[in-house]
């Protein structure tokens, strides 16, 4: 999963960049307005988190523009205590979530956890396929009840899979959702993930498409 983060504090912004890169997100961060428009035209994220306080365009005219190009993603917006006014434009002009400074990290991530969630189409928090149980809370994977250990970037491919299942994903769309752009991205990384997960959990959950990319098949 790849996060896009928003967010003129150098202080706040590394804290956040961290606990998220711990909790297995690829994050790229950016720290004005103008530049959050120019990234979101040509890179794909998941979830975008917002703030509202930005120098040279505010975060409610970055949500604006957002909107008007016709992006779908999931944004959660970062507001002072003291404005609530901030919040309901927010969430009027086309925010999902919002979360008032300071705030806990973890209690970020589980709302983040849940826009993922929405936007993928699911309700329960667990991805359930066959066999498979996956907890992106927990990063817990079973097969047939049993855990099985993902390194983070075998868990965000899995994750990817999973929640599109039914589609096929290309490599690059897979490289995407590991890697920030800060990242070297080695040739043939998701081919050898891809090969680690089927020798843990089946050759049979991901199928390749020749020159296309993997799918796991709906269930
Ligand atoms: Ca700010």
């Amino acid at each position: 999963m790849r996060l896009l983060l928003i967010e003129d504090d150098k202080l706040l912004g590394n804290g956040i960049l961290t606990g998220l890169r711990q909790s297995g997100y690829a994050v790229d961060w950016v720290q004005d307005g103008e530049t959050a428009v120019t990234v979101t035209q040509s890179e794909k994220y998941d979830a975008i988190i917002l703030d509202i306080g930005l120098p040279r365009m505010s975060g409610l005219e970055v949500l604006d523009q957002l909107r008007t190009q016709g992006t779908v993603i999931p944004v959660l917006i970062l507001t002072a205590r003291d404005a609530i006014s901030e919040r309901i434009q927010g969430l009027d002009r086309g925010a999902d979530d919002y979360m008032v400074k300071p705030f806990d990290l973890d209690e970020l991530s589980a709302r983040i956890r849940a826009l993922l969630r929405r936007s993928s189409g699911r309700s329960l928090p667990i991805i359930i396929h066959r066999n498979i149980q996956l907890d992106p809370a927990s990063h817990l994977v079973t097969r047939d009840g049993m855990a099985i250990e993902l390194s983070p970037r075998e868990f965000a491919i899995l994750q990817t899979l999973l929640e599109n299942a039914g589609r096929v994903m290309s490599r690059t769309r897979l490289e995407e959702s590991l890697y920030s752009w800060k990242d070297e991205i080695e040739s043939n990384a998701v081919d050898v993930h891809i090969h680690h997960l089927r020798k843990k959990l089946g050759v049979e959950l991901i199928r390749t498409i020749r020159g296309v990319g993997y799918i796991v098949d709906k269930t």
